[in-house]
């Protein structure tokens, strides 16, 4: 069974945004860019999905700058088989990403497309959703355990979601979009051979005009704007002055 896993080059989460000084978004000038996380974790579930015999193949791809091949040989690394570098230099916006997926999902016929359930760029939590709608296959948001049955047991795919009130369980017919939670697995460190040996592996790069979709932006961003400052705390001597201070100066109580 062949696994579509789409990863995306963001601003690394140890860094820290700066905003633009007109406010028309983040710049990202010089600073260190990684997988997102949350697709780090959809490749390690994947590679184990191989290393427990369900998965066949896996294909990673990345829309993006030029820089995204670095995003792709990681996950070379970590054990995918082949990238596809779907190259532009706007960032496009979920549903774009989605139609470009299905475009790649057609031509490549998967049974099933794993992806991190966000960005933490732009934290839309949009693109696995709108990919289910598109392609009219079944989804499974917000995996915390991923269980698939070989396609000769029916081609099920198990999952555990997490939701407010506990854990909810579901099964899902293949072809279907998993996008993948934080606890469901630790993503591994590709070691120093498994680095050298994704150099080697197949990475094709195409352009949107190869895969012939739309990618005209629908929204705009108006602004961006630092978080407010938070105004420095206060320590009190004891309960009571604690009290009188959530009374008579927070008036919270
Ligand atoms: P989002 O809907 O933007 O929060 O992104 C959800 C998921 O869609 C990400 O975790 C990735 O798996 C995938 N994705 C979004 N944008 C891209 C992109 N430019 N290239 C590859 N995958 C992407």
């Amino acid at each position: 069974m062949k696994l579509l896993v789409p990863v995306k080059r963001v601003l690394d989460y140890n860094v820290k945004p700066r905003v633009r000084a007109d406010g028309t978004g983040v710049d990202l000038a010089g600073s260190k860019m990684s997988m997102n996380p949350f697709d780090e974790i959809a490749v390690e579930e994947a590679v184990r999905l191989r290393e427990r015999g369900v998965a066949t193949e896996i294909v990673v791809v990345s829309i993006g700058v030029q820089q995204c091949q670095e995003t792709l040989r990681t996950a070379l690394a970590m054990g995918a088989d082949r990238a596809i570098l779907v190259l532009t230099e706007a960032a496009p916006e979920p549903l774009a990403v989605a139609k470009l997926l299905r475009a790649l999902v057609l031509r490549e016929g998967p049974r099933l497309v794993v992806l991190g359930k966000q960005a933490i760029d732009d934290d839309m939590n949009a693109t696995g959703q709108m990919l289910a709608g598109l392609l009219g296959w079944a989804q499974a948001t917000f995996a915390s355990r991923v269980e698939v049955a070989a396609e000769a047991d029916g081609g099920t795919a198990t999952v555990t979601r997490e939701v407010d009130g506990g854990l909810e369980t579901i099964a899902v017919a293949l072809p279907a979009i998993v996008t993948v939670d934080l606890r469901l697995n630790e993503p591994r460190y590709a070691s120093l051979p498994n680095i050298m040996k994704a150099r080697k592996k197949p990475m094709e790069t195409l352009s949107l005009g190869d895969l012939g979709v739309d990618v005209t932006p629908r929204l705009t961003t108006l602004r961006v704007s630092e978080p407010p400052v938070r105004k420095g705390g206060v320590t009190v001597g004891s309960v009571a002055e604690l009290v009188s201070k959530l009374r008579s100066e927070a008036r919270v109580i």
